[in-house]
């Protein structure tokens, strides 16, 4: 509570009355953050540029115990991806990125890896436009491990085998993204090829760098399956879970 000091990468604003504006960030040390910019929109305002999304700022807001609406005092540019957004590509893939840090993001609560994920993919995505599918497929994949829904892709989840990749046989993947092993399967689940698997489960070593080469190195078919379970997996999450900050949307 009081004054907090922290970096941010602001997600969304609106405009609220005259001169002021809605802010919605995802900040490192508290999370997704929804603040009210006095005079934000005068021409000679104190936040200059700052406040437009996909900008990475160094945030000064008051929080209140009873109130979830902060009121920013202060935003520094650190880094503007401003002419980023100007590529098609570019902007297609930085507001999914956005969208998809608000919908499993927690208000009011740090998650340091979530904002640490968000900051390199926004930074590699606005030098490497042409690599946007791998990107979303990879913020996908991290957005659900850091926030618990992602499956461990390590064994049979029936029979408890280990299906890491000195496994010979043919694994499957289920619709709830659960592997199964050759013999368990029963005919449930998708057929997943020794690539498609390779890419899957370098998720969890790689950074938004190294994970696009591996993506790239991959078959295609293996970038569509992969693609596409990391899709689905959002989609299923996201119907378990009440979106991030619904309700206090719905009131402004
Ligand atoms: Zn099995």
């Amino acid at each position: 509570m009081g004054i907090v000091e922290t970096q941010a990468v602001v997600l969304q604003t609106y405009q609220l009355a005259d001169a002021d504006k809605i802010v919605l960030c995802m900040t490192e040390k508290a999370g997704l953050v929804r603040g009210v910019a006095r005079g934000a929109r005068r021409l000679k305002s104190k936040f200059g540029a700052s406040l437009e999304p996909f900008t990475l700022i160094h945030l000064t807001f008051f929080e209140k115990e009873t109130r979830e609406l902060v009121t920013i005092r202060g935003a520094e540019i650190i880094k503007s991806y401003f002419d980023a957004a100007g590529n098609a590509q570019a902007f297609e893939g930085l507001v999914y990125l956005l969208e998809l840090v608000k919908e499993f993001a927690l208000p009011h609560q740090a998650d340091e890896k979530l904002f640490k994920m968000l900051r390199a993919c926004v930074d590699f995505l606005a030098q490497n436009p042409s690599k946007a599918n791998a990107v979303s497929a990879y913020s996908e994949l991290w957005t659900l491990k850091l926030t618990g829904f992602l499956p461990e892709f390590k064994s049979c989840g029936y029979c408890r085998m280990s299906l890491d990749e000195t496994y010979s046989g043919q694994r499957h993947i289920s619709y709830e993204g659960v592997l199964w092993c050759q013999a368990c399967t029963e005919g449930r689940a998708q057929p997943l090829g020794d690539d498609a698997y390779k890419l899957l489960s370098s998720t969890r070593r790689s950074g938004p760098h190294q994970w696009a080469q591996n993506y790239a190195g991959a078959l295609e078919e293996s970038r569509r399956v992969v693609s596409e379970i990391a899709r689905r997996l959002v989609r299923r999450a996201l119907e378990r879970e009440p979106r991030a900050g619904k309700t206090s949307q719905a009131q402004l």
